[in-house]
This record gives C-alpha cells, sequence and structure tokens, in this order.
C-alpha cells in the first residue's frame, strides 16, 4: 500500500473524520467544568488474592476492618451473583468488577468456531456482575499468543461483536471493561487511550452512551504510558475501574509502597477526572506479616492520594 492507498483507506473508514459525541461533549465545557477534583474520591477495593486472612469469611472481615469498601472476584463467582451479593452486604461490602480475563482469547480467535461460546460465557458473566451491582466484566480480547489475528483485524472484530454485548450490559447495569496489558502480556491494547477509543466506537455504533468502557493498571501503566496522569484523563468517562500494585521496580508488582514507584501521578488524573469507582488492589506482598503490609499499604496510598 503506497502513502495515497493508505490516506484513502482512511477516509473510507471514516478514520479521523468523523467529531465524536465524547470529543464533542469535552470541548463543549469550559476549564474550569472538565476540572471535577471536587468529586473524586479514593474508594479501596481487594481482589480476594491479596487480602490477608485464612478463607473467603476471614478475607472479607480483614477487607472491611481495613477502610476498603469492596471486594473483587474472578470468574468463579459467575452464577453465583445472588449467593456472593448476599454474602458481602452481609460484610458491610460493595463488590468490585468480575475480573475475567480472556476466556483463551477465544471471543478473537481466528479458529471462528470458538467465539461464540466465548461471547456466551461472556454473557452470562456481565448477567452475574449485573446481578451483583459490580462496575463491569475486565475483559482481555487476547493475551500474546492466544491469537493469530493482527491488532487491525482484532478491533475490526471487536466492533462486529462488542455493540450488542455492550449494550446487554448497559441493560443490566453494569459494563465490559477493557483491561490494557503491558507488552510483555499483550501486543493489542497496551494503553488507556487504546482501550478508551475502542470503547467510544463501540459506543457509538450502538448508540448508546455506558455499557462498556476501559479501566487503568498501575503496573502495567509503569511498562506502557509516559504520564499515568495523562493515561487516566485519556479515559476521562470512560474510566470505569483501577488495579493497584507497584510497578516494574523490585519487588516488582507487590503491594503499593512497597517498591519506589510513586501513585501520586496516577491518582492526580483521577481527581481530575472526578473518579469515583473502585481502586483494586492486584499484586503480591514482599513482606512476611501480610496482615500488617496490607494495612501500611492502604495508609500508603491515603497518603499519595493527599499528596496528589
Ligand atoms: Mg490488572
Amino acid at each position: 500500500m503506497n502513502r495515497r492507498d493508505f490516506f484513502g483507506a482512511g477516509a473510507a473508514l471514516g478514520v479521523g473524520l468523523a467529531a465524536t459525541s465524547l470529543t464533542a461533549g469535552a470541548s463543549a465545557q469550559t476549564t474550569e467544568q472538565m476540572d471535577k477534583r471536587a468529586e473524586a474520591k479514593l474508594r479501596i477495593c481487594s481482589q480476594v488474592g491479596p487480602a490477608p486472612g485464612k478463607d473467603l469469611a476471614e478475607k472479607l472481615e480483614k477487607i472491611k476492618k481495613y477502610g476498603c469498601e469492596a471486594v473483587e472476584f474472578g470468574g468463579d463467582c459467575v452464577g453465583k451473583g445472588e449467593e456472593r451479593l448476599k454474602m458481602c452486604q452481609d460484610a458491610g461490602l460493595e463488590i468490585g468488577a468480575i475480573c475475567w480475563g480472556s476466556h483463551n482469547g477465544d471471543l478473537c480467535s481466528e479458529d471462528e468456531s470458538k467465539r461464540q461460546p466465548g461471547i456466551d460465557d461472556h454473557k452470562a458473566a456481565i448477567e452475574t456482575a449485573g446481578i451483583m451491582k459490580s462496575p463491569g466484566v475486565i475483559y482481555v480480547p487476547a493475551f500474546n499468543g492466544q491469537t493469530k489475528l493482527t491488532n487491525q483485524e482484532i478491533r475490526a472484530w471487536l466492533l462486529e461483536f462488542l455493540p450488542p454485548l455492550a449494550e446487554f450490559a448497559k441493560d443490566c447495569g453494569t459494563n465490559i471493561i477493557f483491561e490494557p496489558l503491558c507488552r510483555y502480556e499483550a501486543y493489542f491494547l497496551r494503553q488507556v487511550a487504546d482501550g478508551a477509543s475502542i470503547a467510544r466506537d463501540v459506543l457509538e455504533k450502538a448508540g448508546i452512551e455506558t455499557g462498556i468502557g476501559v479501566m487503568a493498571d498501575f503496573y502495567h501503566m509503569d511498562s506502557e504510558e509516559t504520564s499515568q496522569m495523562g493515561a487516566i484523563i485519556s479515559g476521562g468517562p470512560l474510566l470505569k475501574y483501577v488495579h493497584m500494585a507497584g510497578g516494574r521496580a523490585e519487588p516488582r508488582r507487590t503491594y503499593p509502597g512497597e517498591n519506589s514507584m510513586t501513585f501520586v501521578d496516577g491518582f492526580r488524573g483521577l481527581k481530575y477526572i472526578g473518579y469515583q469507582g473502585f481502586c483494586s488492589f492486584e499484586c503480591g506482598c514482599a513482606k512476611e506479616d501480610k496482615e500488617q503490609a496490607f494495612q501500611d499499604s492502604i495508609a500508603f496510598l491515603r497518603a499519595q492520594w493527599e499528596q496528589a
């Protein structure tokens, strides 16, 4: 393809031609209206794994005791929505996202026979998220090695199957949430803006305003983004969820505060967009005393929020 053909193909696809409702909405606001710092809240959540405690009941108790507002479950909660909701309500907790993943990349497989079963299972996860009043189902189109499709092919296919699924999520009161990952885990969807732009296109195609969005993971952002604040602002109103872990420095991907990575820059972004969703621990622990480390990390994050 020569340069002229390249630009011709872009025009045929409508790339860059239409002012989107998202950017049009942003342009209509004043600088003061764009600054939503007064509305922002740090609402800490934890996946089950990183929380201290010997079993689920004890973990829920400690998550609540140390000031978190919610717990995040993995895909094992699908079909158990009522039961998990009751358990968490009894513990005084809300429910974060369902960390569902890629379903082995089936939804974006080059083997088309694998796609529909994956889409059906995603739908079941969305239904459970709705029952649990969860903000959404975390979705990774494919980890490295799970599909032979190219970036362009994956994006085009997402725009085919996601609009009705996003509409279903909207009707369930929840969202599909893209998770951008570092290049060591996925070549497709590495930056928050990538996920946000695909979510925007899905919403436009479906003619809806919610039902799909993106999340920011501090560990992955540390490898892929030049500015955590900039990345989060690029997600804007499409940013539905946050994962927290220390970044690339040793000890890698452990509790925030255990390595040298600061959260102040990213928290400035969350404040600016008026983020009120959950920030959830997805990390290991480098210390012997996990219960103390959990409390120390929460204190560290609250101090970083104040500083931001
Ligand atoms: Mg994550």
